[in-house]
């Protein structure tokens, strides 16, 4: 069997969707992954070792691979996720909504973008 790196013929894979990987397989788990199509994986050349970065188009931030795993499953993130790419969906939600209070309809909204769309593919 050859691996799909291979079939497709991508010499680098993402950093990022490998540590997910066994999540998103994850039958059972509870947090729905999207937007990763926002992500940029992208490598600081440093003197002495190379430090690997994510970027978040939607949400402009910049951070390491463990945190932007959180971000990826944070409110903030599904949220300007949702609201660059269906902003009908969130529409009736005033501009500086409490993000807290609203948790539990974005991962909703999420579970369901996933389902159509499913998480998306890390830019590299
Ligand atoms: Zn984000």
């Amino acid at each position: 069997m050859q691996p799909v790196e291979a079939q497709k013929g991508v010499s680098t894979k993402s950093q990022l969707l490998d540590s997910l990987k066994v999540y998103l397989n994850n039958k059972s788990r509870l947090q729905p992954i999207i937007g990763l199509g926002s992500i940029i994986e992208c490598v600081k050349a440093g003197t002495h070792n190379k430090e690997i970065l994510f970027l978040c188009e939607v949400c402009v931030c910049q951070l390491n691979k463990a945190d932007m795993r959180n971000h990826i499953m944070g409110s903030l993130h599904r949220y300007n996720y949702i609201k660059a790419w269906h902003p009908h969906l969130v529409s009736e939600w005033k501009e500086k909504s409490d993000l807290s209070k609203l948790a539990w309809p974005l991962m909703e909204m999420a579970k369901t973008l996933e389902e159509k769309e499913g998480p998306g593919d890390v830019q590299q």
